[in-house]
């Protein structure tokens, strides 16, 4: 007899050995939880601007400048990475393409965008913890809306050799690694 998948409410076959079946099991790798929805731009919103409101009410405050630095930091352990691989270091791929996301960001998207957006989503995870499904579900929630800052930023290439535009292809946030 064929299981079913053990996401509630499902009543599909499960996929091969998994006790999910194939929709679940992918919903599971990109977002974190067989039942988790992405959080979208326009969810996320309402949390930017009061996390804006803030800012501009305590520009000098010691946090804005903490929190510059981290990401400073971050991105720069990434670049050192990026660096070590370009010279023949072994890499396992995930470091390698969380490296590569972090100098994305770095270099298209404003730090500050990157700290509001980022305390906005701690923001909704504390008053709206419903819309997340567990911790880990929030932390993959939280890599795919800071990563979809650069991709909105670059979302396709010019390739002078072939004279056309490409549209860049996102990689799968299978690691919670920012
Ligand atoms: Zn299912």
């Amino acid at each position: 007899m064929t299981k079913r998948c053990a996401a509630l409410h499902c009543a599909e076959p499960v996929a091969g050995y998994s006790t999910l079946c194939e929709s679940h099991k992918r919903t599971l790798r990109r977002h974190g939880h067989a039942l988790q929805k992405g959080i979208t731009v326009q969810e996320l919103k309402p949390f930017q601007d009061r996390i804006a409101a803030r800012r501009a009410k305590n520009p000098a405050n010691a946090t804005w400048e903490l929190l510059r630095g981290r990401w400073e930091a971050l991105t720069a352990h990434a670049k050192a990475s990026l660096d070590a691989y370009a010279k023949g270091s072994p890499a396992i791929s995930y470091d390698r393409q969380t490296a590569e996301q972090l100098g994305t960001l770095r270099s298209t998207v404003s730090v500050d965008v990157v700290i509001d957006t980022t305390l906005a989503m701690f923001l909704m995870w504390e008053q709206s913890s419903h819309r997340f499904m567990w911790d880990k579900a929030f932390n993959f929630q939280l890599a795919r809306r800071v990563r979809g800052l650069a991709e909105a930023n670059s979302s396709s290439h010019y390739s002078a050799t072939e004279g056309r535009w490409h549209s860049l292809k996102p990689l799968d946030i299978s690691h919670n690694a920012i």
